[in-house]
C-alpha cells in the first residue's frame, strides 16, 4: 500500500473527472491513535485499540438502537488518498492489480469500510475496536453488521 502519493513503478494514472455525479455529507469523525498511514493496520482487527467514533448533529438522534448490535459497519471517507489510479503496485505483495482488485485507499471514490466491534456508547461517541483508518478520518455512514442485522418484519 501506498504510504505517499508517489507514484510507483508499473502504476497508472487517469486524469481525474472535473464532473460530480453525487455529493455526501460527513456524519462524524474517526479518532484513532495513527496520525501516519505507514502507522495504520492494513485492516483492522477485532483485539485492535479502542477508538472514538464521534457522531455530529444533528445525526446523533440517528443512533437510537445501535447499542442491541455487538458488531457494527462504518463507512469512511480516505480523505487523504490519491483517487485517480487504474493501476497500483502495493507495496505489501509483488503483483501489479487493477484498483478494484484491491482494496488499497487509493480508489476514484476512497470510502473505507470497516466491521468492528461495538463496546460502548456514549451519547455522541461510539468506541469500537477494529479500526484502519487515520485520525480524523471523516465518516460517511454507521450500518448494523449486515450478518447481525434481522429485518423485523419482511415486506409483504
Ligand atoms: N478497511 C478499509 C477497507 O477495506 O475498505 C480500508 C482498508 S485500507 C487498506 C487501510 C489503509 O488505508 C490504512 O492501513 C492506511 O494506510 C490507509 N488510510 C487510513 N486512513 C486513511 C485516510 N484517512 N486517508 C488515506 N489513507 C488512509
Amino acid at each position: 500500500m501506498a504510504e505517499t502519493d508517489d507514484i510507483r513503478a508499473g502504476e497508472q494514472a487517469v486524469t481525474f473527472p472535473d464532473r460530480v455525479d453525487a455529493a455526501i455529507i460527513f456524519i462524524g469523525r474517526i479518532h484513532t491513535p495513527w496520525s501516519e498511514r505507514k502507522q495504520c493496520p492494513r485492516q483492522g482487527r477485532r483485539d485492535g485499540p479502542i477508538c472514538r467514533v464521534e457522531i455530529f448533529e444533528p445525526w446523533v438522534e440517528a443512533l437510537d438502537g445501535i447499542e442491541t448490535y455487538q458488531q457494527i459497519e462504518l463507512l469512511y471517507w480516505l480523505d487523504r488518498s490519491r483517487r485517480d489510479l487504474v493501476i497500483q503496485n502495493p507495496a505489501h505483495d509483488d503483483r501489479i492489480r487493477g484498483t478494484f482488485s484491491l482494496r488499497s485507499p487509493l480508489r476514484p471514490n476512497p470510502i473505507g469500510t470497516s466491521i468492528v466491534t461495538l463496546a460502548e456508547r456514549d451519547g455522541a461517541f461510539l468506541m469500537v475496536r477494529g479500526l484502519d483508518c487515520l485520525d480524523g478520518t471523516p465518516l460517511v455512514d454507521v450500518k448494523p453488521d449486515r450478518c447481525a442485522y434481522t429485518p423485523l418484519a419482511l415486506p409483504k
